[in-house]
């Protein structure tokens, strides 16, 4: 048993879009995360981490790489099509 029944769904990663200067490919996520990992060591101590499962994650602030957090950003849902005009 590996207590998969406690690991959340990681939702899919959000888009952003910074309505203030239109960025929407730069931001500075500011995340809280709940990880489980293999943590795999060797004899002489060198760490090396592998499987890591975000088994939780709360996105605390998005600012604009640009604008920073004078920019007002959003969330958008779906497919991201610039200039589609909607
Ligand atoms: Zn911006």
């Amino acid at each position: 048993m590996r207590g998969a029944d406690t690991l959340a769904l990681v939702p899919a990663a959000a888009r952003y879009r910074c309505t203030s200067c239109g960025n929407l490919t730069r931001f500075d996520v500011t995340a809280t995360r709940r990880t489980r990992a293999y943590h795999h060591y060797t004899v002489g101590g060198a760490l090396s981490v592998e499987d890591e499962q975000v088994l939780d994650e709360v996105v605390e602030s998005v600012e604009c790489r640009w604008c920073g957090a004078a920019g007002q950003v959003e969330v958008l849902d779906g497919a991201v099509e610039p200039d589609a005009g909607a």
